[in-house]
């Protein structure tokens, strides 16, 4: 059944995608026996010797910019511009950051020992690789996304194996290929298919799974992870908002929304999907966004990757505008191709609680509220069950600091969206059913490598003050240990100090 799930026309006028071949789930677990071999052997190098073989993935990355941005501009449907700009030059960026921080991020880590409680013990935190991860990705970034994940990964000793969106197996196959011949051979397998072949990778004996997708296939492979005792990195949909407050600069926040709702056709977990704006401003930020809205060419636009989310997202339109919501810009598009207009509605009525403010569009609609307050914004922010990233617009920075911290929300933007995926250095995470994985930064390590710790007892004594037999003396230095370390103040605490000091020469030298 894999063969036929990959589309073999462009979203974006219907010409033909090459074909592709399906996996088979039953080939997975030979495959992931090789990974593992090919793992031991790469766990095993210097850090630096890895670091040397994954450095010049950034030029290669940079050298194949343009075939890059033209195949995800044919499969996935982004104007070549938004491509080249979110999905090919901050992965070069990403590889970057990693081989310069790597070794210091995996460093061993001496435990700072009290040596009167622990006489000769010294101790270190080791990071080792998780060892076989599964990666599974959406179609939406379908080749920044894997990125993310496999960069460290390698890094850090892991091998991977991945699949990429159905949707998207040519861009899947693209990122794997920019691997070949700098790592060895199984520490990147790529596997291509639908749900049954992901299930199949889940199934297999693996150290992690690190999923990007949606919520519902999120809680499916987190029960499949919990069963097996592995943890699972989950990284699910969004629904995120703009809060435009009274003293904003309308100007750039207008500019900055626009891009934000709109920029690959609303088809981000970062989309903006609600805005809040207040009272006092509304009228004249609307006019705004209306205009820009309007003014944006099909050049600007990226088309709906499938039928399915065209679909989907309008259904939350009519249901909105059935509900009592106003069209402002755009509106729905007919039956035929993949484009559909960038959209504005203001929520009115009961349109508050039709779909399109309560579940993930992942399309180009902005859902626009007037708010009478910031409170009543952040209270509506908050409402949602999702919280990937939210942006604050105001001129006054503290204010938006204040209002970050009140936000249910995994990232906060003041006075900008959404782009922050983009730097490696900066955790990409979210809160409820968003989920709880974490991507970027030192993080996303915790995930990726296993912690672990070494003690070296260099004490010459026969035993520990701790060990066998336990005898009244022992009680009596724990309880004294007790109100010495605070359990009593003043004077009891001087008495506890001087039956501690006997007891612990009697239990050392006289067996007591
Ligand atoms: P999806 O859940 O349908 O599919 C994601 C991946 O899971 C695909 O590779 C698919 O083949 C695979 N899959 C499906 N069923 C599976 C199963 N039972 N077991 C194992 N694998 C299975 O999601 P999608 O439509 O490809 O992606 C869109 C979603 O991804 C949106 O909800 C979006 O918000 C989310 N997303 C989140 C982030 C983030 O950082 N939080 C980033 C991008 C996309």
């Amino acid at each position: 059944m894999s063969g036929d799930v990959f589309p073999l026309q462009s979203p974006l006028d219907g010409s033909a995608l090459a074909p592709v071949v399906a996996t088979l789930p039953r080939e997975i677990a030979e495959l992931v026996r090789v990974a593992r071999s090919a793992q031991i052997k790469w766990q095993a190098l210097e850090i630096s010797e890895r670091v040397d073989a994954l450095a010049p993935l950034a030029r290669r990355i940079l050298a194949r910019a343009e075939e890059i941005a033209e195949l995800l501009h044919r499969e996935v449907g982004k104007p070549i511009e938004e491509a080249a700009l979110a999905e090919v030059l901050p992965n070069a960026d990403l590889v970057d950051y990693w081989c310069d921080t790597i070794e210091e991020a995996l460093e061993t880590k001496s435990v700072e020992l009290d040596p009167l409680t622990y006489p000769g013990k010294s101790g270190r935190i080791l990071r080792d690789a998780r060892g076989v991860i599964a990666l599974i990705t959406p179609w939406n970034f379908p080749v920044a996304i894997p990125l993310r994940t496999l960069v460290p990964a390698l890094l850090a000793g892991n091998a991977v194996v991945f699949k990429p969106s159905e949707v998207t197996p040519r861009a899947g196959a693209l990122v794997a290929s920019l691997f070949d011949g700098l790592v060895p051979a199984g520490l990147v397998t790529l596997v291509q298919g639908g749900a049954d072949v992901g299930r199949a990778v889940v199934e297999a004996e693996l150290d992690l799974v690190v999923f990007t997708g949606s919520v519902p296939t999120g809680k499916v492979i987190a029960r499949a992870c919990a069963e097996r005792l592995i943890p699972c990195s989950l990284e699910l949909g969004g629904k995120d908002a703009a809060i435009v407050l009274e003293d904003a600069d309308l100007e750039r926040a207008a500019n900055g929304i626009v891009w934000g709702t709109f920029s690959n056709a609303g088809q981000s977990c970062a989309a903006i999907e609600r805005v809040f704006v207040h009272e006092k401003v509304a009228k004249e930020f609307t006019e705004k966004i209306v205009n820009l809205t309007r003014a944006l060419s099909s050049a600007d636009c990226a088309v709906m990757t499938t039928k399915t989310q065209k679909d989907k997202v309008r259904a939350q339109l009519d249901g909105a505008i059935a509900a009592g919501a106003t069209v402002l810009a755009g509106g729905a598009p007919g039956d035929t191709g993949h484009a559909f207009a960038p959209t504005i509605v203001q929520m009115e009525g009961e349109s508050g609680a039709s779909e399109l403010m309560t579940e993930e569009t992942f399309g180009p609609i902005m859902a626009l509220s007037i708010v009478a307050s910031e409170d009543e914004a952040v209270e509506r922010t908050n409402a949602s069950r999702y919280a990937l990233t939210t942006s604050v617009w105001t001129k006054k920075i503290a204010r938006g600091n204040r209002l970050a911290r009140r936000l249910k929300s995994g990232i906060v933007t003041i006075n900008n969206h959404g782009f922050t995926a983009a730097i490696p250095a900066a955790p990409w995470t979210g809160q409820g059913e968003t989920g709880y994985g974490v991507t970027n930064s030192a993080h996303c390590l915790s995930s990726l490598t296993r912690v672990r710790f070494v003690l070296e007892d260099k004490n010459r004594q026969k035993r520990e003050l701790w060990w066998y037999p336990y005898t009244p003396v022992l009680r009596t230095i724990a309880f004294a240990m007790a109100r010495l370390k605070g359990g009593d103040r003043g004077f009891r605490r001087i008495t506890a100090f001087f039956q501690l000091v006997p007891a612990i020469l009697k239990r050392l030298f006289a067996r007591g």
